[in-house]
């Protein structure tokens, strides 16, 4: 069964007090508290396996290699990876596209080739496809999405096609919650033969992920997304794909052999996982894991989906606000702007009362221009907030809207 206040006493920061108020977390969009289970394993970690992997024969070193195996196992397991091997570990989603876009840049795209996005990307998943581009000569074409912020689906068809090289797409839009139809958009894009990439940060908290049955090439994420610590992340990738991909940054643990006049390389994933990597925080990482798993990523899936519907149904009762997107499936997040109320300010009288939400660009700023906006005030939700904390927002919402 799951329960909420169960769930919530796991959260240490969800017993703190901010400016007098208990703390409403609704920001777990821009990233996620962290379950007690979390925080003791990197605590633990430090205290008892702390260690250099790969280069020492000692008894630690083993311990921490175990401690970063077992995660890169997790992690796997997590998302339905055929083996361990397709998992390589990176700082978060950020620096998993910016390694897929720069190796892209020099092994796979050319002159006239075509990598297609989706008009809901976060920032991350267009700024690195512009470094490759400028880099390799590509050109970037975009599918729209229409006025609930959907995706046109026909127009994403009619964008692909022979040049097509490469479809990055995200799979919740961290702006509107559109749930991309990241299945179907992975099939018409494999018709044309083009490396499917898929932006995770919001969808591997939000949905059970399963790369076989998506049929992606590459799936990114971020764990501090998924109630892990900051500075770890992941790209799966199929285990093909890595094998005849050239490294993209150099140093220790990346090679075989290394001469003056050149070097060879280790076989995925070290060949892609160059210097001292984030050991504590793949650990935490693979707790977060542990700790999703424990209560059971259906359970989880089921109570998001009916406080989301419940958030929806009662913010979109406060006078003079408007909803940003009513996409016919929604994970994590809800957009919003109050008519004559700057973003910024609605954001600080909700943190006077200690409630925590995100207002701004939200790194798409693409998407909001679609919908001739700026900014937005976004409450994000996740499996331990509540509907009381939903009727406090909702209050507060119509408090501001009244005192306009
Ligand atoms: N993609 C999406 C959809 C996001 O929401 C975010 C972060 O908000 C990112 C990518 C970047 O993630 P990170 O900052 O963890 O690298």
């Amino acid at each position: 069964m799951f329960d909420v206040a169960t769930i919530r006493r796991d959260f240490p920061i969800l017993q703190r007090r901010i400016n007098g108020k208990p703390l409403i977390w609704l920001d777990s969009a821009a990233t996620a508290q962290k379950p007690r289970a979390v925080i003791e394993r990197l605590v633990r970690y430090y205290e008892q396996e702390n260690s250099n992997i790969h280069r020492g024969t000692h008894t630690l070193a083993e311990v921490a290699c175990d401690a970063y195996d077992d995660a890169r196992d997790s992690v796997a397991a997590f998302l339905n990876a055929a083996s361990q091997d397709e998992i390589v570990f990176v700082r978060g989603t950020t620096e998993g596209i910016n390694l897929l876009a720069a190796i892209f840049s020099e092994s796979l795209l050319r002159p006239g080739d075509e990598i297609v996005l989706t008009e809901a990307e976060h920032h991350a998943n267009i700024v690195p496809w512009q470094f490759a581009a400028k880099k390799s000569g590509a050109v970037i074409r975009v599918a729209p999405v229409d006025d609930n912020g959907d995706l046109i689906l026909d127009a994403y068809q009619r964008l692909l096609g022979p040049r097509t090289r490469v479809v990055s797409i995200t799979h919740i839009s961290n702006a509107l919650g559109t749930v991309m139809p990241i299945q179907e958009m992975t099939r018409m894009a494999k018709q044309v033969g083009a490396t499917v990439v898929i932006d995770g940060a919001q969808g591997a908290p939000h949905r059970r992920v399963d790369v076989q049955a998506i049929g992606c090439d590459f799936y990114v994420f971020s764990g501090h997304k998924l109630f892990g610590p900051c500075g770890i992340g992941a790209v799966y990738g199929r285990h093909e794909l890595w094998q005849q991909m050239p490294p993209w940054q150099g140093g220790g643990s990346m090679v075989q052999q290394v001469t003056f006049e050149g070097s060879t390389f280790a076989i995925p994933p070290k060949r892609f996982e160059a210097g001292t990597p984030a050991v504590a925080s793949a650990a935490g990482l693979g707790a977060a894991i542990d700790y999703l798993n424990s209560i059971g990523f259906e359970a989880i899936e089921r109570y998001e989906t009916d406080l989301l519907a419940y958030a929806l149904e009662e913010i979109r009762k406060v006078n003079r606000l408007r909803i940003i997107g009513m996409p016919r499936e929604r994970g994590g997040v809800i957009s919003f702007v109050l008519d004559g109320i700057p973003d910024m300010q609605v954001a600080k009288l909700l943190d006077a009362q200690g409630i925590a939400v995100r207002a701004g660009t939200h790194c798409a700023q693409p998407i909001l221009a679609r919908f001739g906006l700026q900014s937005s005030v976004r409450p994000s939700f996740a499996f331990y907030n509540t509907r009381e904390e939903v009727d406090v927002l909702v209050e507060m919402l119509r408090r501001i809207s009244a005192q306009r």
